[in-house]
């Protein structure tokens, strides 16, 4: 791999022959967010790339910014993004928006950032407001070790998958969900990581309704049964549940060691008790925890 390094000019002075692109977040709610660089940078580009012009034209009368916008989306075609980056290789300063909080973070952007970085031209990316980051912040689960996640999935079968994950993980995970099936997301997690799973939702954060709902898996489902939510939200639970996955355990497996040999690796490297290590052997080689057992005591 060739190292890239990119030190970013952030001053207006000297000549640099390419323009930068600017990553600039918008406010998730509450417009009072807009930082004062997010706006002097969106008035002095030449061009702000947006992924619904209709939706920040609003942002941009509101702080009277007038600068020419153009669309930029998640089917935006390859050729767009080739007369971008033509743009940007001429001098012209851009910069990208989404309709709230940070561009990229799911939202669009990606293949211009790649782009820009195959031509070397300079990034600058802004901060300011992301509501995976301001509800885990306040939620009260940990904060010190967290993984994002994007949108809960749909299908049960992804839902399994990550919540396998999840649970494999001592950290909190933070996912985004629509108000319509947040019941059957916390249902899923109760169901597959326990009742006592902690769960947090946090609900149209920065804006006049927000909220933080606070419990255990269980509660939370008994309270969303009753109660449906609106709104947007990010759901937030915590990890760790289940024995860690082993990736030491899995290539013992792809090595096809004797099952004894698999549950002695899994107890070393993982510091698991014989009991889950023959249940994640188990588990990894999709056969019966039985059979595990005999092998391991020699019956
Ligand atoms: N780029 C955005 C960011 O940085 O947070 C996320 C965009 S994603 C398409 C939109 C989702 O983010 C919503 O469906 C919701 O789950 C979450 N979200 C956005 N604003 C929110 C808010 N004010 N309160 C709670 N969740 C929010």
């Amino acid at each position: 791999m060739q190292i890239q390094t990119s030190f970013i000019e952030n001053t207006r002075v000297g000549l640099t022959a390419k323009g930068k692109l600017y990553l600039v977040p918008t406010p998730i709610g509450n417009l009072d967010d807009m930082t004062f660089r997010a706006i002097n940078t969106l008035k002095e580009v030449a061009l702000i790339l947006a992924e619904d012009t209709r939706h920040t034209i609003k942002l941009l009368n509101h702080f009277n910014i007038e600068t020419k916008m153009r669309s930029f989306h998640e089917h935006s075609r390859a050729h767009e993004v080739t007369e971008w980056v033509e743009l940007l290789e001429s001098g012209q300063d851009l910069a990208l928006v989404s309709d709230a909080g940070m561009p990229l973070i799911n939202d669009p952007g990606h293949p211009l950032v790649q782009a820009c970085l195959e031509e070397a031209i300079d990034i600058v990316a802004l901060p300011g407001a992301n509501a995976a980051l301001t509800a885990l912040i306040a939620s009260g689960l940990s904060s010190e070790h967290f993984t994002y996640y994007g949108f809960f999935p749909r299908s049960m079968k992804e839902q399994k998958e990550v919540l396998a994950l999840v649970g494999s993980r001592q950290e909190t995970a933070i996912f985004y969900e629509s108000p319509f099936r947040i019941k059957k997301a916390v249902v899923a997690i109760e169901k597959e990581l326990g009742a006592d799973t902690s769960v947090v939702v946090a609900r149209e954060l920065t804006k006049r309704y927000e909220e933080y709902i606070r419990g255990t898996a269980a509660e939370l489902a008994a309270y969303l049964a009753q109660q449906p939510l609106k709104g947007e939200i990010v759901l937030m639970l915590e990890g760790g549940q289940l024995p860690p996955q082993s990736n030491l355990a899995e290539k013992a497996a792809q090595l096809e060691l004797p099952y004894k040999a698999q549950v002695e690796l899994a107890m070393a490297e993982d510091g698991l008790s014989s009991k889950d290590a023959i249940k994640q052997v188990a588990k990894q080689l999709g056969i019966k925890k039985q059979d595990v057992y005999q092998a391991y005591h020699d019956l």
